[in-house]
């Protein structure tokens, strides 16, 4: 953005070529640095409201209120270090968390509550691919309420998280219920995703899919038939082949048993 008192901001903090003088730490810092790894730099100094442009103990205002703050003049802009900034934005960020009525009533309910409905609504989560990517919905009465979500749930145990009982079916009342760690990973249904040329499905899914049982599918899978083959879209492998495979992956254990 060339807004003037900016560029001013700037050339107020430069201490020599190159050099800055941060307003919070108050030392003098390299304008970029190198990211590591990389022969690439990174933009070190930043322009800053003193003033946020939205003041996180209050929230959303008005447009015009932002548009205010946003276009300030000189002496509500600093300049700040990556480190200086970051503790800045933290901070407001916190704030502004604190702000928000479900956070503040229940602090170990309301995180898992809107991830939850990150993964199943928001294609740009990491993990969107394996809930709302197959088709994983939020039931409609937490989709719309928080607070019927934590009737129905009670209170979060320490140390656990939301799990379904069923993998292949919605976050609800009837699938879903706290649980550790180690609780959902003895939920072996969870762990059984099988990738197939870039497609990843449930086992049952892709019993579903192809026709194959789940049972044979399973069988095949453990004994070392490769997805192709146990989807029956390769033709199948031949005994000889497959105790060939099983003493191979015997081999592998016991290397990797004795190299531990
Ligand atoms: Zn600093």
């Amino acid at each position: 953005m060339k807004w003037a008192p900016i560029q001013e901001c700037k050339k107020l903090a430069r201490t020599r070529r190159g050099f800055y003088k941060c307003a919070g730490c108050e030392e003098e810092v390299p304008a970029s640095t190198k990211i590591e790894g990389s022969r690439r730099r990174t933009n070190n100094v930043h322009v800053d409201h003193i003033k946020p442009i939205i003041d996180p103990a209050v929230g959303w205002t008005t447009w015009d209120d932002c548009i205010e703050n946003m276009f300030s003049e000189l002496d509500n802009l600093q300049l700040l270090c990556t480190a200086c900034h970051k503790a800045v934005t933290d901070e407001e960020k916190a704030i502004a968390k604190d702000r928000r009525g479900f956070y503040k009533t229940h602090p170990n309910e309301y995180p898992c509550y809107t991830s939850m409905k990150g993964r199943c609504n928001n294609p740009n989560k990491s993990d969107y691919h394996y809930y709302g990517g197959r088709g994983i919905k939020v039931c409609p009465e937490w989709e719309d309420s928080f607070l019927s979500f934590v009737e129905d749930m009670g209170p979060r145990p320490e140390g656990t998280s939301i799990d379904r009982i069923d993998v292949d079916k919605d976050y609800s009342k009837e699938n879903c219920r706290w649980a550790t760690h180690k609780q959902q990973c003895n939920n072996t249904r969870a762990n059984t995703y099988i990738e197939y040329e870039g497609v990843t499905r449930t086992l049952s899914e892709w019993c579903d899919f192809t026709g194959v049982s789940r049972g044979n599918l399973s069988h095949r899978i453990k004994n070392q038939w490769t997805v192709g083959e146990a989807l029956e879209v390769d033709p199948s492998p031949s005994r000889r082949e497959i105790t060939e495979r099983l003493k191979q992956k015997q081999k592998l254990e016991k290397l990797n048993a004795e190299s531990e």
